[in-house]
């Protein structure tokens, strides 16, 4: 749903840098784009396991709901 009025069309698809790979992408979940954490999911577990923790804490604070 994107019918909060409280949130104009263009803040929602303002493409956020990737903390990894630096490109915007629509899909950025703790600072990281959907392709990261493919990657690091197949070939970076440490890496995968860390951006997990900063997600958990994320959610923990309230900044993200749900994942
Ligand atoms: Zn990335």
């Amino acid at each position: 749903m994107c019918d909060d009025p409280g949130v104009a069309d263009d803040e929602i698809a303002q493409p956020v840098p990737c903390a990894r790979c630096k490109n915007g992408a629509l899909l950025n979940m703790a600072g990281h784009c959907s392709d990261c954490i493919a990657d690091m999911g197949l070939n970076h577990r440490e890496e995968h396991a860390t951006w997990r923790a900063e997600l958990a804490e994320l959610v923990k604070s309230g900044e993200l709901t749900g994942a």
